[in-house]
């Protein structure tokens, strides 16, 4: 369960944040995360849950989760395509040479804070 260790590195790039900024309290953080990395949203709140529990900034914070979806480009003839269509082969040449350039993102997008 590697989600743990991804959100302990989150809440402390949030207090980081938290203590540059002077900020109380934190009310909802946004994470973005990739269709194509092996993070589980599911495994991610529960983990928060309990994490941010830990932490006066973060406790009772929301957990948004952005999911950003899984995208190919095809390296014979640059046509872009989600992975999991047409058994991952290009739609337009039918080539399994291909690299994805998005979905491995896990990063903070957002901290919210009420006024
Ligand atoms: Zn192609």
């Amino acid at each position: 369960m590697h989600e743990l260790t991804l959100l302990v590195g989150v809440t402390q790039q949030i207090g980081e944040v938290v203590r540059e900024n002077d900020i109380d309290h934190v009310d909802a953080v946004v994470l973005e995360v990739g269709e194509a990395t092996t993070v589980v949203p599911e495994f991610l709140r529960d983990g928060w849950e309990v994490l941010s529990d830990e932490y006066d900034y973060l406790r009772g914070a929301e957990l948004v989760i952005d999911i950003i979806p899984a995208v190919c480009r095809c390296r014979e003839c640059g046509t872009h395509f989600a992975p999991e269509e047409n058994e991952g082969r290009c739609p337009a040449c039918e080539s399994s040479d291909r690299e994805l350039v998005s979905g491995t993102e896990f990063l903070i997008k957002e901290i919210r804070l009420l006024e």
